[in-house]
């Protein structure tokens, strides 16, 4: 028996809940026990046709292209309050759709959305151009920052309330519509947030859900009346819709994947280190972009480093994400936790490297249990490659020259990090690193006032602060004669 009984499972399309119209529903499972939640329908072409038509239509009207910006700064206001008289809701629903511990939605994942709505909300009433002193005579000019459209928002399933709020909120206080597609394997709490749209007051149109997997999200890239795709998933989805979206010169905002470094330094703090970095590399039992994967540490303290990572990975506790003590959830899906122990299985054989010991897992849900591999070389593929699980490397260094080179020595380039005593050595090796983001003796964390992105194939453009204000706009010149 499944707690949830006031399931939203239908797609919003032009205010309306709709079941869909080709009749193929994809069921969405609960991770911790391996048990299908519900179903929700597959969206057709006709139906993404729907929601960006309805999105279009709403994007002309005088309801919400003649709203006032404070009008639009209370209407999301009102969803943040909503979502926050909701939140334990949101984040039981969230654990059981995802498996993330409720300790991570309900003190992580679900307040930091209300925060970013609030935030957007703040922006609303402050987005402005610039008068210009232009070289010619009698002339006045001026920039207005106009929105875009009809924006696509596609989600992932690793955060999959949060980052549909990091889309949605500054695409709203811009003055944009959307249409939303999350992931197929965790569609639940975008489908509830749905609701609490309409309740604040949002017209009809301005915000659309459609479900289903990459058919429907291809087809919603594809749609010619959609003037943005705002993508957060892999790199080679990403490069799919970068494609494509260059070809229809359509806006395109992509957060992709990641490999982050680590790099403790000999003079840092090895067990703040050990601390820190079983949070950077163990929350959400690894599936987040920006976890922190390969640890660069000096060869004379390497095996201390790996042996209290291990100890410290060891003696966390697996277990469903709503039972009370549960330090790590189970992975998304069977097929995620299945490719995850073959990296496993691919480190563990690889000459030089060791896995440190880890005990069975027991249970029904997708459990796996952290993997700690020591010894590891840059050339490994579970140094180079993304595995989006709890498979930490620890990778020793001579050199301190060669640090950021070897930091850098994958395709990715979202987040980093630096753990040293040494401020001057700290800052240096962060300003080199060719990474979106740099944490100095932190694990990492976000904030809707701090700009969030990749660099190399982790992404284009930037989310959060004012760059999301600019990833949903764009300058409009305007020139007066005076004569
Ligand atoms: P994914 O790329 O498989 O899917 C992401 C979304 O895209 C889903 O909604 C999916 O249905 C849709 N999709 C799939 N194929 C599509 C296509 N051809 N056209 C349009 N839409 C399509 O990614 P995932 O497995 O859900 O998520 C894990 C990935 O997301 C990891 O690589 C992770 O690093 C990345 N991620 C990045 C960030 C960031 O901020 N940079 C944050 C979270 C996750």
């Amino acid at each position: 028996m499944h707690p949830h009984t006031d399931l939203r499972t239908d797609m919003l399309i032009d205010g309306d809940w709709i079941s869909g119209s080709c009749g193929g529903t994809i069921p969405t499972y609960d991770p911790g026990t391996g048990a299908v939640i519900t179903e929700v329908p597959e969206a057709g072409e006709a139906d993404v046709a729907a929601a960006v038509e309805a999105a279009s239509r709403a994007f002309e009207s005088p309801e919400w292209g003649g709203m006032l910006p404070a009008d639009r700064a209370k209407a999301l206001l009102r969803l943040a309050d909503l979502l926050e008289a909701d939140a334990d809701a949101f984040a039981r629903l969230e654990t059981a759709d995802q498996g993330q511990p409720l300790g991570v939605s309900s003190g992580f994942a679900v307040p930091n959305a209300v925060e970013h709505l609030r935030y957007y909300a703040g922006w609303a009433t402050k987005i402005t151009g610039v008068t210009t002193p232009l070289s010619v005579p009698d002339v006045d000019h001026r920039t207005r920052r106009e929105p875009l459209g009809v924006c696509a928002l596609i989600t992932p399933w690793n955060f999959p309330l949060m980052i549909c709020v990091w889309k949605l909120a500054p695409a709203l206080a811009t003055g944009n519509t959307v249409v939303v597609k999350p992931a197929e394997q965790t569609p639940l709490t975008t489908l509830r947030l749905a609701e609490l749209v309409r309740r604040a007051g949002f017209p009809d149109g301005v915000v659309n859900v459609v479900t289903g997997g990459p058919g429907t999200g291809r087809a919603l890239v594809e749609h010619p009346g959609v003037a943005k795709v705002s993508f957060t998933g892999s790199t080679e989805v990403g490069r799919e819709i970068a494609a494509r979206t260059g070809h229809d010169l359509k806006h395109v905002s992509l957060e992709l994947g990641g490999k982050a470094p680590s790099i403790i330094t000999s003079d840092a703090d090895i067990d703040a280190a050990v601390q820190g970095n079983l949070t950077g590399g163990l929350l959400n039992s690894g599936q987040v972009c920006a976890a922190y994967t390969r640890f660069f540490v000096d060869s004379a303290r390497h095996d201390e480093f790996a042996e209290k990572l291990a100890a410290g990975a060891a003696s966390m506790k697996l277990g469903h994400g709503l039972t009370e003590g549960t330090d790590l959830g189970p992975l998304v899906s069977a097929e995620h936790r299945d490719r995850v122990e073959r990296y496993v299985a691919v480190g563990r054989d690889e000459d030089g490297a060791r896995l440190h010991e880890r005990s069975p897992v027991d249970g029904e849900g997708y459990f796996v249990r952290p993997a700690v591999l020591s010894g590891v070389t840059d050339d490994m593929r579970v140094a180079r490659e993304e595995i989006f699980g709890p498979v930490l490397s620890v990778l020793p260094y001579d050199d301190p020259d060669e640090l950021v080179a070897r930091a850098d020595a994958t395709d990715h380039g979202l987040g980093a990090a630096v753990w040293s005593r040494d401020i001057a050595t700290a800052n240096r090796l962060a300003n080199r690193v060719r990474a979106g983001t740099v944490w100095i003796n932190m694990p990492p964390l976000l904030d809707a006032a701090a700009s969030w992105g990749g660099m190399k194939a982790s992404g284009l453009g930037r989310e959060m602060g004012w760059s999301a204000i600019e990833a949903f706009t764009e300058v409009k010149s305007v020139w007066t004669h005076l004569g």
